[in-house]
């Protein structure tokens, strides 16, 4: 498919490290041939070889090379990878090298773009060796892994499947009424194949949206009036001194936020100053965003102060995040207790300024843990998901189209319109299936 071999530095360019230059292309082993103190022609397919890279004969780096070729290889190309130890200078002068003797730079994830172009991988699956790439946690490596082993296409293929089912049997009756053994397209047939389709796709979208949430991390913000120990807590739970802690009540009037990693669930939390009447503009300010925070919240870790009995403010926080997803935490466990609750509230006992928090990294496992793998079972990017939105619609258009009894080629157009937003999650869009779908399932020629 491409006539031209590229070669690039596949790994970071650090000194100490062990560094990989790539290339892939019909010349792949041709041209490291010229380089290589050993002959790769003869190298048999998946195998290692230990030698020199030389230039005009001298020897400049001790590498093991090694040979894929085509169509088993990354690309489907034959690739070769030399395993440089000489640090970055070295690395660049074998890239160099590779250069001369007849390879072209790759541009930037111009490997995976061939391997999508070569077929060997749907788009949804160059997608994600991106995301792995830049994956920051292990939620986000972890999508994206289940992702390059094929889960998208999975999927989707016995959604795409059953649209084409319904999508020909309509085609049928339009271009064959007069057949009386084609069974006979009613409202009532399709209708209820359409709605199954319609709540397989609903349920895609949403546990694609949770593990969505999952990879971009739960919006966790720490409530409570000043002086509980928010910022205490907040610095103990990032494990760093992004927060200023003070003894003056209402000094943090600017949210302060960090991110931490609990199970496979990272938590982007948000200190915010306390919710409460304030003269202060500087502090009302904040108060607002903080309550903004609150709505936006998908947990909320409430602060209560254990050494002072519960005030009103105390009260209108727990009031006030009654209906939200929230922990409550009660400070200062190693001071004497003062707090009384009139109500039979659970709460979790820590000490912030210990770093005493086991019990609520208990909790917070225990109450992510379920949400753990949705992965095996979702889209893994925006792209993906917008584009299931979009046949989402198409597929209940066309359902509103056939409880109102319209005529058949238009139902017909929304349903093509969602079978061609599925196939393009994939990155490949083609009528033909639509054909082999039509003649595989029906028997016309009888
Ligand atoms: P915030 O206003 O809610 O952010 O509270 P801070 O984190 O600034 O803490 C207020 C005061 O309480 C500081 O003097 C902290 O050192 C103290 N403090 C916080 N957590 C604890 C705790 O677990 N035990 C004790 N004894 N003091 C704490
Ligand atoms: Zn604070």
């Amino acid at each position: 498919m491409f006539n031209d071999t590229i070669a690039a530095i596949s790994t970071p360019l650090a000194a100490g490290a062990v560094s990989i230059i790539r290339l892939s292309g019909d010349e792949a082993i041709s041209i490291a041939n010229k380089i290589f103190s050993r002959d790769l022609q003869k190298q048999t397919s998946h195998t290692i070889a230990h030698g020199f890279i030389q230039e005009d004969g001298t020897p400049i780096d001790e590498v093991l090379v090694s040979v894929f070729k085509a169509p088993k290889s990354y690309t489907c190309e034959d690739v070769v990878e030399i395993n440089a130890h000489g640090g970055p200078f070295i690395t660049r002068k074998i890239l160099e090298l590779t250069l001369k003797a007849g390879a072209r730079l790759a541009k930037p994830g111009e490997f995976t773009q061939r391997a999508f172009l070569n077929g060997r991988i749907d788009l949804s699956q160059a997608e994600a060796v991106e995301q792995m790439v830049e994956a920051s946690n292990t939620a986000q490596a972890k999508s994206a892994i289940t992702q390059i082993r094929g889960s998208v296409s999975r999927i989707l293929e016995p959604m795409i499947e059953r649209l084409l089912n319904i999508i020909a049997s309509i085609e049928v009756n339009i271009d064959y009424p007069e057949y009386d053994d084609v069974e006979v397209m009613t409202h009532e047939n399709l209708l209820p194949e359409a709605k199954v389709l319609l709540n397989e796709v609903n349920q895609l979208l949403a546990l694609s949206k949770r593990s969505q949430q999952l990879n971009q991390g739960i919006e966790t913000v720490i409530v409570g009036k000043p002086n509980v120990g928010k910022s205490s807590l907040l610095n103990s739970l990032l494990d760093e001194e992004k927060a200023i802690v003070t003894d003056i009540p209402g000094t943090t009037r600017d949210i302060v936020e960090g991110q931490i990693q609990v199970g496979s669930v990272v938590l982007r939390l948000s200190d915010t100053a306390g919710i409460r009447e304030s003269e202060d503009l500087v502090e009302q300010i904040g108060i607002r965003k903080s309550q903004s925070l609150l709505e936006r919240a998908q947990l909320v870790l409430l602060v209560l102060d254990g050494s002072r009995p519960l005030e009103a403010e105390d009260r209108e926080l727990l009031d006030a995040t009654q209906n939200s997803n929230r922990i409550i935490l009660v400070n200062k466990q190693d001071l004497k207790t003062e707090i009384e609750f009139d109500e039979t509230l659970e709460y979790i006992p820590v000490s912030a300024a210990n770093h005493d928090l086991s019990k609520l990294i208990d909790e917070l496992e225990r109450r992510f843990e379920i949400m753990d793998t949705p992965y095996e079972q979702s889209l893994g990017s925006e792209r993906q998901i917008g584009l299931l939105e979009n046949a989402r619609n198409d597929i209940m258009r066309a359902i509103e189209a056939m409880e109102a009894e319209i005529e058949p080629d238009l139902i017909e157009i929304d349903l093509k319109e969602g079978h061609r937003h599925l196939k393009e999650i994939l990155g490949e869009v083609h009528q033909d299936d639509l054909l082999e779908a039509l003649f595989s399932n029906f028997c016309l020629g009888k």
